[in-house]
């Protein structure tokens, strides 16, 4: 993905998009050196600050560290001298994301102080860097090199092909073990995932950066987005707390917000809303929960006048069934037959038999699958269908109000 570069906060400086990239030297004159307190202190810090993982699942980090160290001590106590794993995770597989890479780019030392934070949590002995190769990972490799000396935690890469579940956490620790970044059934709810029988904590980059930034007491930044449209390159922005999708969609382009019709939010598994129902919604799980929806990665994806919804669906469900990592039925078979009737549906064909097949093959989807892949393919259907009913009833006649996928 080629991004612009990242803009200007509203307000403030930027703490996750400092400009130029810092070396070490600069990190620490800029930030001070990373504090790294007992392992119970760090937890403390990061319970009371709230920190959520911006990976997509804004699952609470305290929470996840927790259920680590008590995986570690059950696994320690049968076998001793296994500590947990700590990963940081760079790969950013969503086609519509660039914020982790413009985050890892800029402030590679600030992911970094993270994963040393996030290793002393949890006690782990040795840490990863997950990514794509490429200039993110670029950066955290030399920046890892050149803090080296200085870290309790030794830390290796491991590079793995793009791929849109490569990200995923069970994939995370099936690459960390040696073998391929594919996604492993779903552990059983709270668990962590493992690797080589001993508990690994994944965090996504701007999770650690967040936490590098919570301990050293600096107030948290606002969102960090990436905001594309299909006549606007995909930017990466800072923004300031509490900025809205209409904020996020102004900072990439003043005039975006007056001419978007829809937004996919969240991402290729997100949600769509209409402007009307997502332009003043806080970018936040709170703000946008009450319209059902959540900010996942970061993502806005703004379909513009003259942009088809239902195309755009079919491009991206067409997208996460190529995407399968094949595994399992439902997701390798199901949605190729999904995506087949968006396409139909957005070619103004298959009328309203097509369409009532679609909507069943929605929920034959849903929830069977080894990881939430399909989920997330189905999310985003549905909602196409409940935000543009008239598209959809315009495509049934066989015609397109608007001209352009
Ligand atoms: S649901 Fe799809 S992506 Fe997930 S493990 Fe199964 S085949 Fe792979």
């Amino acid at each position: 993905m080629t991004l612009l570069p990242p803009a200007p906060a509203p307000t403030g400086a930027l703490l996750l998009l400092p400009t130029p990239a810092p070396r070490l030297a600069d990190h620490v004159a800029r930030l001070g050196p990373v504090p790294l307190p007992a392992a119970d202190a760090v937890l403390d810090v990061v319970r009371a600050g709230g920190l959520r993982g911006r990976g997509g699942a804004w699952r609470s980090t305290a929470a996840k560290m927790d259920a680590v160290r008590a995986r570690a001590a059950r696994a320690r106590a049968a076998r001793p001298g296994r500590a947990p794993l700590v990963a940081a995770n760079a790969a950013e597989g969503e086609p519509a994301s660039g914020k982790d890479a413009a985050l890892a780019t800029a402030s590679p030392h600030l992911v970094l102080d993270g994963l040393q934070l996030a290793a002393r949590a949890v006690g782990a002995e040795h840490a990863v860097v997950h990514g794509h190769p490429g200039p993110a990972l670029d950066a955290l490799a030399a920046a890892a090199a050149e803090r080296a000396p200085h870290d309790p935690v030794p830390v290796r890469l491991v590079a793995v092909p793009r791929a849109y579940v490569a990200g995923q956490e069970t994939a995370v620790a099936r690459a960390a073990e040696g073998g391929p970044a594919l996604p492993r059934p779903r552990p059983r709810d709270g668990a962590p995932a493992e690797v080589a029988g001993a508990p690994a904590l994944v965090l996504n980059v701007e999770t650690l950066a967040r936490l590098a930034l919570t301990v050293r007491g600096l107030p948290a930044p606002g969102p960090l987005v990436t905001v594309s449209a299909p006549d606007l390159p995909p930017r990466a922005l800072e923004l300031r707390p509490g900025a809205r999708v209409r904020d996020a969609l102004a900072a990439a382009d003043a005039d975006l917000p007056g001419r978007t019709r829809a937004v996919l939010v969240g991402g290729y598994a997100g949600t769509w809303l209409t402007a009307d129902a997502a332009l003043d919604r806080e970018l936040s799980p709170e703000g946008l929960a009450p319209v059902g929806a959540s900010p996942g990665a970061g993502v806005l994806l703004a379909a513009t006048t003259g942009t088809c919804v239902l195309a755009t669906t079919a491009a991206v469900v067409r997208y996460l069934a190529d995407s399968s990592a094949r595994q399992c039925g439902p997701c390798w078979r199901g949605l190729p037959h999904l995506a087949g009737l968006v396409e139909e549906l957005a070619a103004g064909r298959g009328g309203p038999e097509g369409l009532a097949r679609l909507r069943e093959a929605v929920g034959l989807v849903v929830g069977r699958g080894a990881c939430a892949h399909p989920d997330g393919a189905a999310s985003t259907v549905a909602s196409a269908l409940a935000a543009v009913p008239d598209d959809v009833a315009a495509h049934l006649a066989g015609r397109c109000a608007e001209v352009r996928p």
